[in-house]
Formats: C-alpha cells, sequence, structure tokens
C-alpha cells in the first residue's frame, strides 16, 4: 500500500502537488472541470489541515514552448472559484525562477498557488534531472495526485520524487484501490470487457486479463481481427493485419487457461462508415464482402447481459461498436445498461467507455470510472506506473 496524504504531517509544509488539469478549451474556455473537480478533495484536505499548497500540472502539447494557449491561468481562475479562496497563478512561462522560489516560500498555511503549465518546459517529458530539481526546491513533500499522466516517468510525475518525500493524493489512492482490487482480489465471477478499434494496444490487456478472469468478452472493431483469426471472412470491417497471429494465440490461451471467451455472433454492418448508411444484421458467419461491422447484434447483446447478470466485478473498456453514431449505438448502450442495472463491482476504463457511460447517462450507477485512458490500459496490463512506483509503501 502507498502512502498517501493522510500518512504524513503537512501542517506547515509546503506541498508541491501534481494535478491532471488538462482540462478541455474552446476559445480560452474549459468547457468541462471534471478534471478540477476531481482534485479538490487533495487540495481541500492540505488546505484544510494547514499545508502550504503549491500545485503543477501540463496542459495540452506545448512540446517545450511556451505557447500561451496552452496557459493555465483559466485553470487558477475557475478553481479559486470551486475553492472559495484566492489561487495565486504564477504567470511564469519558465515555469521555475527567483520569483517563482520567493513565491512558494512566502506562502501561508492553507495558501494555495498554481505553477504554469510544466509543458512549457521541454525537460518535463524528458524527465531530466535539472527541471525536476527546480521544482522540487519549491517543496517540502510531493504529492501525486494526477492519474492520468501516472504511466509516464515525467519531471512532475516522478523525477521531482528523487528529491523529496513522495505520498499520493485520493485520486490516485481511489484509482489504485478500485482497478487493484480489481485485478488483485476480485469477488468471482469476474467478467473483462474488452471494445475499441486498436486491437494491437489492447492485446497486452487481453493476455494479463487472461491470467484473472472468469469470463472475457471482445467486442467493438478488435473482433473483426479475431475473426479472421478463426478463418472468417469480414467484409470490409476494420482488420488490424499486424495483430491476426497474436488473437489467434490468444484464443488458443483464453482456451487452455479455461476462460469463457465470449465473442460475438452476430453484427449490424453497414456499406460506408456512416450513421445513415442502411443497416443489416447478419451472424458473423455471413458478412457480405462489401459491408463493415459496426456494432454488435442483439443475439449478442442477449448473451452478454446474460453473462454480466451474474457477474459480481466487472471491468470495461472500449465500446462495443460506432457508439459515435446513433445507429451504431446500441451495443454499446445495452453493455452501459446492464452494468447500471448490475450489482457487481462496475469498474470503467478511461477514454471511449468512460465517454460512453456518460454520454447515455449511466455514470453515476457505477462503481469506479477511471480518470485515465492509457493510465488505467496500462494498469491492467499488470505494468507498473512510474508515477505510482516513486511513492513510498506503507510500512
Ligand atoms: P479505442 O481507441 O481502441 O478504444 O477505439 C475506440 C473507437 O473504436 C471508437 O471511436 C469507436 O467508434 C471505434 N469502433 C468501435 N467499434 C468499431 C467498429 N466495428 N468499426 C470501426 N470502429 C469501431
Amino acid at each position: 500500500m502507498k502512502k498517501t496524504v493522510r500518512d504524513i504531517e503537512v501542517k506547515g509544509k509546503k506541498a508541491l502537488v501534481r494535478c491532471d488539469f488538462n482540462v478541455p478549451m474552446q476559445d480560452g474556455k474549459i468547457t468541462d472541470d471534471i478534471r478540477i473537480t476531481s482534485a479538490l478533495p487533495t487540495i481541500k484536505y492540505l488546505i484544510e489541515n494547514g499545508a502550504r499548497v503549491i500545485l503543477m500540472s501540463h496542459m495540452g502539447r506545448p512540446k517545450g514552448e511556451a505557447k500561451m494557449e496552452y496557459t493555465l491561468k483559466p485553470v487558477a481562475e475557475r478553481l479559486a472559484e470551486l475553492l472559495g479562496q484566492e489561487v495565486i497563478f504564477s504567470s511564469v512561462p519558465e515555469v521555475v525562477n527567483q520569483q517563482v522560489i520567493d513565491t512558494a516560500a512566502s506562502l501561508k498555511d492553507g495558501q494555495v498557488m498554481l505553477l504554469e503549465n510544466v509543458r512549457f518546459r521541454g525537460e518535463e517529458t524528458k524527465n531530466e534531472a535539472g527541471f525536476a530539481k527546480e521544482l522540487a526546491q519549491l517543496g517540502d513533500l510531493f504529492v501525486n495526485d494526477a492519474f492520468g499522466t501516472a504511466h509516464r516517468a515525467h519531471c512532475s510525475t516522478a523525477g521531482v520524487a528523487d528529491y523529496l518525500p513522495a505520498v499520493s493524493g485520493f485520486l490516485i489512492e481511489k484509482e489504485v484501490k478500485f482497478l487493484g482490487d480489481a485485478l488483485e482480489n476480485p469477488e468471482r465471477p469476474f467478467v473483462a470487457i474488452m471494445g475499441g478499434a486498436k486491437v494491437g494496444d489492447k492485446i497486452p490487456v487481453i493476455e494479463n486479463l487472461l491470467k484473472k478472469v472468469d469470463t472475457l468478452i471482445i467486442g467493438g472493431g478488435m473482433s473483426y481481427t479475431f475473426f479472421k483469426a478463426m478463418g472468417l471472412e469480414i467484409g470490409t470491417s476494420i482488420l488490424d493485419e499486424e495483430s491476426i497471429e497474436l488473437a489467434g494465440e490468444l484464443l488458443k490461451k483464453a482456451e487452455a487457461a479455461g476462460v469463457n471467451m465470449i465473442l460475438p455472433t452476430d453484427v449490424v454492418c453497414a456499406k460506408e462508415f456512416d450513421n445513415n448508411s442502411e443497416k443489416l444484421t447478419c451472424e458473423r458467419t455471413e458478412i457480405p464482402a462489401d459491408r463493415m461491422g459496426m456494432d454488435i447484434g442483439p443475439k449478442t447483446i442477449e448473451r452478454i447481459r446474460g453473462e454480466l447478470s451474474k457477474a459480481k466485478t466487472v471491468v470495461w473498456n472500449g465500446p462495443m461498436g460506432v457508439f459515435e453514431m446513433p445507429n451504431f449505438a446500441e451495443g454499446t448502450k445495452q453493455v452501459g445498461a446492464a452494468l447500471a442495472e448490475s450489482d457487481a463491482a462496475t469498474i470503467i476504463g478511461g477514454g471511449d467507455s468512460a465517454a460512453a457511460v456518460e454520454q447515455f447517462g449511466y455514470a453515476d450507477k457505477m462503481t469506479h470510472i477511471s480518470t485515465g485512458g492509457g493510465a488505467s490500459l496500462e494498469f491492467l496490463e499488470g505494468k507498473v506506473l512510474p508515477g505510482i512506483a516513486v511513492l513510498e509503501e506503507k510500512e
């Protein structure tokens, strides 16, 4: 177990806190502040317990240049509104200089400051020791609460921990608890649902999950690579040629491991990758040469619903079809509905599945929705995330 802010004395200490304030922006305005509100429990705890709070984050990909469209100033303003107190914004493009050091040193207990976008410095993403040291000198301790970037070894996510005691905030604590418990200590039956298009990215995840789950459900664009591996014709469906062999090996591994592997048996096809393209529901063995699979079919939905009604733990990553198009969203919607009705622990990987449960209004029915797409995938893959590895263990 990793230490959290609860496990150390924070009163009077300068807490250097890495948040994920990489919020979507349009015309200089924040369009969704969930990443800021998700960070509030840790920030409020630190304020209430007398810490001097120095926040840092990245936004977008300024690639080491101080591009002002990526300034964190709007985040400082929104955060001040949410906290109901001043947030000192340090508008220094080089992120750390003497002025920033002085401001940090003059903070009083409970005061909050936010540094400028750490990716204005090219050293950040290279995890160069010099910049990590510059950041570390601002604080007495490091708090990592940015799960979304925990799979990256950058100065502000990992490097600073070489110079400061390092603990997690509540957001990372929650992610590690839910994802970790599901993987290590699941109530069974444990069902994983994998979907989406990029099968290559998800093969290592499937491989790891095969060692843990009772049932593995595969849907979405990646199914067609598995169908191909099974010798089926898939028309013009999305195919990852390079992964066909690996997909075939995974099918064999699932069998050897005694995992109940469920692939779609029927699919909804279309001629064009277009919401208005005529729909055709067919068996997976009968996909016409000029059509592509866009969603799972009704028989498959029923079968998945049946499996999910028995499950006690479910991890879901990736949509069952092209859910962005309403005519091909049914499979994804029905899986979301089944999870919303279920009394299992339901854990949603970040990215598209998180977006889907939000879109269909099921978000508040889930046990946990991960805040990190890439990070949650790497976690499910069984990888050690650098931003978590650097945190101190509880004795
Ligand atoms: P990923 O980033 O790998 O999780 O893939 C998510 C994307 O997969 C979404 O944008 C979906 O529209 C897409 N997707 C899901 N099913 C299909 C399919 N049958 N054909 C093409 N794209 C799909």
